[in-house]
């Protein structure tokens, strides 16, 4: 399903992120990216949701090579893709329906799709009561469950994330975990700094 063939990334700065690296994810896959700080792991990520292009080699998702794709393809290919970063980047000022909902609005989804999406998923993250607060009112856990939620709505078949227990404590961060491991035995592929 993801294949990346020679992949090598050198920053304009002459830092060389990643160097030659072929791997390949298979659909369903549950992939943990380990390595020290500076390993290449975000750049890696950044490359397979192209926030970055890489300097050669190829990264081909369900047959298209998406480090060539033209910039006005890469809203549809993130349309497939779930995000989950350390930084929660939720809209401040909105509930934490509207949050989840606001990807599905942009893209003109009918309200009731977007109602029953928005519950079921808010349900699967375990936030169904906390739907009409805001984020400023939840802990760094539950914000954190709002944004894999936000990843998920769109019903994604590759969810990436960056470290997503790095701002959260040890107990906290397990439930997070088991999250992730029952959004990938539904059948989504996970992969995860
Ligand atoms: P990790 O996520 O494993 O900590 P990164 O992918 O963030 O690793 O970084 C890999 C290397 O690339 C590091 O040496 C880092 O300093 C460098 N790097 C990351 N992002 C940039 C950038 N935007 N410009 C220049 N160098 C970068």
């Amino acid at each position: 399903m993801i294949e990346i063939n020679q992949l090598t990334k050198i920053y304009a700065n002459g830092v060389r992120a990643l160097d030659n690296l072929s791997v390949k994810i298979a659909k369903g896959d549950f992939c943990f990216l380990v390595g020290p700080s500076g390993a290449g792991k975000s750049t890696f990520l950044r490359l397979l949701f192209r926030e970055e292009v890489p300097t050669s080699g190829q990264i081909v998702i369900d047959g298209r090579d998406i480090g060539s794709m033209p910039e006005s393809r890469v809203p549809y290919l993130r349309r497939n893709m779930g995000i989950v970063l350390q930084d929660f980047q939720l809209l401040q000022r909105r509930t934490v329906a509207e949050n989840v909902a606001f990807a599905l609005r942009v893209m003109g989804v009918s309200d009731s799709v977007i109602d029953r999406r928005v519950q079921d998923t808010l349900e699967l993250v375990g936030l169904s009561h906390k739907r009409r607060m805001l984020p400023s009112e939840l802990s760094g856990g539950e914000q954190q469950r709002v944004c894999i939620a936000r990843a998920l709505v769109n019903e994604p078949l590759i969810l990436i994330t960056d470290e997503p227990t790095g701002n959260l404590d040890p107990m906290i961060s397990q439930d997070i975990m088991s999250l992730f491991l029952d959004i990938n035995k539904r059948g989504t592929t996970v992969i995860m700094a």
